[in-house]
């Protein structure tokens, strides 16, 4: 398949902001590719060369990157710069650059998706001592074959640029619309996406095998499952409400959520984001390996940093010295963990996904073998609200969050990646009028002034709006961030810039910055109020108004473990705003006598 198809494509995906015809030229892509490089394509619309689980990091450098095409185009790299400052976009700067170059040159020959795919995955494969120069060579052997469009492709895919905007949840719609029979299979597609996280396998088999394919997707050992998800309520009697009667009361522990995998002696354990995080729990790796009686396994528990003398649970803080390349090993004598299972996947050849949740809790009981650092999450079948209440604060003193409330009905499934009535979260910040903290994902910022120049001065926040995978703007958030944070993030914001609003950002403000929607913080808002600035659920409660959070204080936590996609949702703003109006209409001071 020649590059250019995809370039092409590309060129009119970036031309369009509306989702739908963004989703029809993704259509047209899938169907112009050949199977054999499905998977590829794929990939490499998201600007990936694998699965994100895989753990292979495409970007170089953009010095890196100026310096190959430097060499390609015979510009120097000062040209190159200051063509750079005027556009900001290192992927126009070089079709510009080489577009000059082409009337002296000749394309020696066509690149293929094959060869681009081969040599980029040789590039981020490279590394040890002169890496830099093969990587160099390689791009700068790409280039020269390119046009002057391909470059421009390639250049952003290999600096982790790509900006097309196209999320997980619009291939999964370009697939079914385009290989499974129309937009209704998207449903089965999405299963299999959500058992696997691997797009790309779902697209070979979808290609391969169509429908029938899909119906017979298979959980795999060292593919992380997409985590479900908990809906939440601010009390016992809605939660038993919801359920019918009865549920399972879990203790909620407050530390980082893993799913290990374990198969022929190995264990893999990936984050709630589905990361690689073996290497920063090696002694979570040994327990997986040593107390569960079974050959394989997925489970999912939390990983709870312990003060092993006295048996107490630490603060989630505690882990973020896990989250270190060097010097594990004394992190793991000063800040040692227990496991605290609560849900089991997969063992030994059997896929438990859609069986109902207490046999899944059978087996899981079934295999561990208990130790005081692999203890299966503490829970309770409760029938009444004071059962669930008592419950509940006995979580507290024990140094948890909360619950995790479950349904033990037939349908009692594990929904992979998505947040359902299936299970409700039931924290103590609930109970606290008005101070829920919310995941927003950071979209924008405006300039800081005074003392702030040269930093941001506050940063345009929103939630992620699940129905239209979009995220929309809830507030503006300057306080509760120290010298140090606002430092850091100023930094860290650096690469995500881009010059105008994502097309999936849905904002009536106008930003001094827009930034690719990637970094989550948590925040505390003091209430939810209707608003007509911010998008936010937008006319779900009364017409032309949004919500927004107001007084948001950032709370000093930096959720790395959330992507974008799992930040609080708009939904769940208006299920807070709701709670929070029942709230007030029902305390005291405003009831009438
Ligand atoms: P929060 O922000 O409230 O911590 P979240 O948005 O990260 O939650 P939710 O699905 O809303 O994710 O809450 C569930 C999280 O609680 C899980 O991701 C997991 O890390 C943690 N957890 C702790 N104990 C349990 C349990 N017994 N069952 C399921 N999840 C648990």
């Amino acid at each position: 398949m020649d590059y250019s198809v995809i370039a092409d494509a590309y060129e009119k995906i970036e031309a369009t902001t509306k989702r739908l015809e963004m989703t029809d030229l993704l259509v047209d892509l899938l169907k112009k590719t050949p199977k054999d490089v499905m998977a590829k394509v794929v990939y490499l619309t998201q600007g990936k060369l694998y699965p994100d689980f895989m753990g292979v990091e495409m970007g170089i450098a953009e010095k890196l990157a100026i310096k190959a095409l430097s060499r390609a185009s015979g510009q120097s790299e000062t040209l190159i710069l200051s063509e750079l400052q005027k556009n900001g976009d290192i992927g126009q700067t070089s079709e510009k650059l080489l577009a000059k170059r082409k009337q002296s040159t000749f394309f020696s020959r066509k690149l293929t998706v094959e060869h681009v795919y081969e040599t980029l995955d040789k590039m981020a494969k490279t590394s040890g001592s002169g890496a830099v120069d093969t990587k160099m060579a390689l791009l700068c052997s790409l280039l020269t074959d390119a046009s002057p469009n391909e470059a421009k492709w390639i250049i952003r895919t290999v600096t982790a640029n790509l900006r097309l905007g196209i999320a997980d949840m619009t291939v999964l719609d370009a697939l079914a619309i385009a290989y499974g029979g129309g937009k209704e299979s998207r449903e089965l597609v999405e299963r299999a996406y959500s058992i696997s996280s691997d797009l790309g396998r779902v697209a070979d088999v979808v290609v391969e095998k169509g429908l029938d394919g899909i119906k017979e997707f298979q959980v795999v050992v060292f593919e992380p499952i997409r985590p479900m998800l908990a809906e939440r309520l601010a009390s016992p009697e809605e939660i038993l409400e919801k359920f019918g009667g009865k549920c399972i009361a879990e203790y909620k522990y407050d530390g980082e959520r893993v799913q290990a995998h374990k198969k022929d002696g190995k264990v893999v354990l990936f984050s709630r984001r589905l990361e690689n995080i073996s290497s920063q729990y090696p002694d979570a790796v040994e327990l997986v390996k040593e107390k569960f009686d079974a050959k394989e396994v997925i489970l999912e528990a939390e990983c709870v940093a312990m003060d092993l003398e006295t048996g107490d649970m630490r603060p989630f803080q505690e882990l973020m010295h896990r989250r270190r390349k060097y010097g594990i090993e004394a992190a793991i004598d000063q800040y040692p963990i227990s496991l605290f299972p609560f849900d089991l996947l997969y063992v030994d050849g059997k896929d438990l996904t859609l069986e109902p949740l207490p046999q899944r809790r059978k087996e899981l009981e079934r295999i561990i073998k208990k130790t005081d650092r692999v203890t299966p999450a503490t829970h309770k079948l409760v029938k009444s609200p004071k059962e669930l209440e008592d419950f509940f604060e006995e979580a507290i003193a024990e140094g948890c969050e909360g619950l995790m409330c479950k349904s033990v009905g037939k349908d009692s499934v594990y929904q992979a990646g998505s947040r359902g009535w299936l299970w409700i979260k039931y924290k103590r910040d609930y109970k606290s009028e008005m101070t829920d903290t919310v995941d927003l994902v950071v979209v924008g910022a405006f300039h800081g002034r005074g003392k702030r120049v040269g930093t941001y001065g506050a940063l345009l926040l929103a939630t992620y709006n699940d129905k239209t995978d979009t995220f929309e703007t809830v507030t503006k958030c300057g306080t509760g961030f120290t010298d140090k944070d606002l430092a850091t993030l100023h930094e860290t914001l650096q690469k995500h810039i881009i010059p105008k609003k994502n097309s999936r950002v849905v904002s009536l403000m106008q930003a001094d910055v827009w930034f690719e929607p990637s970094l989550v913080l948590e925040i505390l808002g003091a209430e939810i109020t209707l608003s007509p600035i911010h998008p936010c659920a937008m006319d779900s409660i009364r017409k032309g108004a949004g919500l927004a959070i107001r007084f948001p204080r950032f709370t000093g936590k930096y959720r790395t473990d959330k992507s974008p996609e799992d930040a609080t949702t708009s939904k769940e703003i208006v299920e807070m705003y709701r709670g929070q109006l029942k709230k007030i209409s029902e305390s005291p001071a405003t009831q009438k006598g």
